[in-house]
């Protein structure tokens, strides 16, 4: 039998190839196919659901905004979901961090965002050159294409990518690179043949790139040689922000203010499409309708956003929460790495962007083929694929958490003894 998706759907797919079974059902941390079996989700919508599937602290605010007839779509015209979002947004996460931005409702995808941010900071330096680190996820739009680093996605776009040049993450190549001192002296050296960016933008963690994670001091010396020179910082906080890496912005911890940030995923609370580019006030320079889109401000996500903000961030509880299971993940992912030779596997990651790397793509690949068919739900991320990558709601219980990891650990054992037998 030939399914509908074999001979309907694009050969682009690419999550439907992993998990090749069709879902009907969501609740939590628990995904559900036509047969009923159920699947622990440490995928996550690829970080878009991190209070979980169907989230009824959520759903019964958006159920009421729908029976009550509230506006669904307005382009960007006001209405009273968009104002108490704003009004929400602004109490509950930018004045208790002493941040002000100006909220663009973009485009409803993260790709929109960045390109967003890309054209203001180009628009407000009069600069075309951007600088993106090595194994940066932007989006697959052309511009935000151009500041990514996998050639996987970069050579789909069939022209040339131009406008960015790439330099290491914090790590690359070695502890010993230092590719902030390295950023200060091209940029300092009018004979270092690079143009003088008009920003940097970065992730705090690379998501897609392999869970990188970049160091409070890296981020901080970068936050100072941006400033020195008047370059404008972007913090592309698709997937770590939201809460992933245990506070709701990935930045925080290093206390740097970026100029730019961009937020989408989990940003609506729901798996809604949804994205924000927040913009220092000073460099809001946008004429009318200049960078537009016909969904921009999602109004059924303005509600179950601004829920989720109420819910979750009006006090410190999930945040310590949070941290409490992000530590019980950091020392079981610990704990499975260390039955093995580090040349084989190790722990890596920061936050609810943890996960475990392995020596090949191959070897992830198989763990995760391995944990689908015992019930869990995971994927890989990394120029080799080589990263496994535990994208647990933020909502998991502790109990939940347990159960997939033990069925990690499992999985790896599976995987690797096997490997290991076949190699003595
Ligand atoms: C997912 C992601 C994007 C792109 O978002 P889309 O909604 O897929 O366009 C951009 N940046 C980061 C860091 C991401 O993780």
């Amino acid at each position: 039998m030939t399914d509908i998706f074999d001979e309907l759907e694009s050969e682009v797919q690419s999550y439907a190839r992993a998990f090749p079974v069709t879902f009907n059902r969501a609740k939590g941390s628990w995904l559900y196919d036509q047969e009923g079996k159920a699947y622990l989700d440490f995928l996550a919508g690829a970080g878009t659901l991190n209070y979980g599937h169907n989230n009824d602290n959520i759903k019964q605010a958006l159920l009421d905004y729908i029976q009550a007839d509230g506006i669904t779509h307005g382009l960007d015209m006001h209405t009273d979901a968009k104002e108490n979002f704003l009004n929400t947004f602004n109490d509950l996460i930018l004045k208790p961090r002493k941040l002000q931005y100006k909220m663009q409702f973009t485009g409803p995808t993260g790709t929109n965002a960045v390109e967003a941010a890309l054209k203001v900071v180009r628009n407000v330096t009069g600069r075309s050159n951007i600088v993106a680190f090595t194994n940066g996820f932007h989006g697959v739009s052309l511009g935000a294409m151009a500041a990514t680093g996998n050639s996987h996605h970069r050579d789909a776009a069939g022209i040339s990518l131009p406008g960015v040049t790439h330099i290491p993450f914090d790590g690359y190549g070695g502890q010993d690179i230092d590719s902030i001192a390295l950023l200060d002296a091209l940029v300092s050296d009018n004979s270092s043949g690079m143009d003088k960016p008009a920003a940097v933008i970065v992730e705090t963690i690379q998501g897609e790139g392999g869970l990188n994670v970049a160091r409070k001091e890296w981020l901080q010396n970068l936050e100072k040689v941006c400033r020195k020179h008047e370059i404008l910082l972007i913090v592309d906080d698709i997937q770590a922000g939201c809460g992933r890496s245990g506070r709701f912005f990935s930045f925080e911890e290093a206390g740097i203010k970026p100029d730019i940030v961009t937020l989408s995923k989990s940003l609506s609370g729901y798996g809604l499409p949804f994205a924000v580019t927040l913009i220092k006030p000073e460099l809001d320079t946008w004429k009318p309708g200049e960078h537009n889109g016909t969904f921009r401000g999602n109004n059924h996500a303005f509600v179950t956003a601004a829920k989720a903000l109420e819910h979750y961030w009006a006090d410190d509880k999930f945040q310590t929460e949070v941290q409490l299971k992000v530590r019980q993940l950091a020392t079981r992912l610990q704990r499975i790495a260390k039955a093995y030779d580090p040349s084989l596997i190790t722990a890596k990651g920061r936050g609810f962007m943890q996960g475990l790397e392995f020596n090949s793509g191959d070897l992830a690949g198989r763990v995760c083929r391995e944990a689908f068919s015992r019930g869990l739900i995971i994927e890989t991320s990394g120029s080799e694929s080589q990263v496994v990558k535990c994208l647990c709601p933020l909502t998991i219980t502790q109990e939940e958490l347990e159960k997939g990891l033990t069925i990690l650990e499992q999985s790896v054992a599976a995987v690797l003894l096997v490997e290991l037998s076949i190699a003595s």
